[in-house]
């Protein structure tokens, strides 16, 4: 049987030298929201950035589907067109390519329609709280974090992909902004069913969001799992009780400082 959505069974993965994944199992249903806490340097953006096979990331074992469908093998557009999306923690600048282009190459790469693409492009972006002429700005140039992590939302939106990695998208963005965006986010989950894995340092954002599961990662592997009321109880607790003796977990905490 074919198993819908997201199945990440047995990952291990890093980079040259280090593993940093160290066997991970979880799964996300079509229409589900899952959330991924942890400390800084656990791994998280490393899972996100393994899901959409960039290239700095060597899986050494394990498999990661999507509607049955074996991404480990397939090259990072590849996987975008069978409908994985990643709004990555630092998104990346694209100096001369509009969101407007390259929402209508991603497009007519699915087969899909793009008449009225520039009008879709700015009814998304009010709904966020974008507050200016989105369609022919190069993407993610000369936008704040927030705008940045909006812009990014308005594109999710409007491919409508089966399933999305959401690395920190509450970085930079204020109460009613975080709001606006979690709305947003809830809406394309339950219009196209896309399967949403979230990750996220704040309760607050969960708050908006209501996942279906939160998970704890730390040192490459899943802790914890829980529902809302653990995100609540991290936020006010911390880590500590996962991190006991693992030496690279100070480290975290140091780039915690520098990251603010
Ligand atoms: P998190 O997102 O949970 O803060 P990351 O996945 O960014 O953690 O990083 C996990 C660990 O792997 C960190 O110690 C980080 O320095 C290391 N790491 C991540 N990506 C790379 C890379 N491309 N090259 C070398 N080390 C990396
Ligand atoms: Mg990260």
């Amino acid at each position: 049987m074919i198993s819908k959505g997201l199945a990440i069974q047995d990952l291990r993965a890093g980079v040259p030298g280090r593993e940093i994944l160290k066997g991970i199992t979880l799964s996300v249903e079509p229409g589900e929201v899952v959330a991924v806490m942890g400390p800084n340097g656990s791994g998280k953006s490393t899972l996100s950035n393994v899901i959409m096979g960039r290239a700095a990331y060597t899986v050494t074992s394990g498999s990661i589907k999507l509607d049955g469908v074996e991404l480990t093998e397939l090259q990072t557009h590849e996987r975008a067109k069978a409908g994985v999306f990643l709004i990555s923690q630092y998104p990346e600048e694209l100096p001369g390519v509009t969101i407007d282009e390259l929402l209508e190459a991603a497009l007519v790469s699915d087969g899909v329609r793009t008449g009225g693409l520039g009008a879709m492009i700015e009814d998304q972006a009010s709904k966020v709280g974008f507050p200016e002429r989105l369609r022919d700005r190069f993407v993610n140039v000369d936008l704040s974090g927030g705008e940045k992590k909006r812009a990014e939302v308005v594109q999710m939106g409007i491919l409508n992909p089966r399933f999305a990695v959401l690395d920190e998208i509450d970085s930079g963005l204020d109460i009613d902004a975080l709001r606006a965006v979690a709305k947003r986010v809830r809406e394309i989950v339950a219009d196209s069913g896309t399967g949403v894995l979230v990750i996220t340092h704040y309760a607050r954002l969960l708050r908006e969001l209501e996942p279906d599961r939160v998970l704890v990662l730390q040192d490459g592997q899943i802790k914890d799992e829980g529902d809302l009321e653990l995100a609540v109880n991290l936020e006010r607790t911390g880590y500590a009780e996962y991190l006991d003796s693992d030496p690279s977990s100070k480290s975290g905490s140091l780039e915690d400082l520098f990251r603010l």
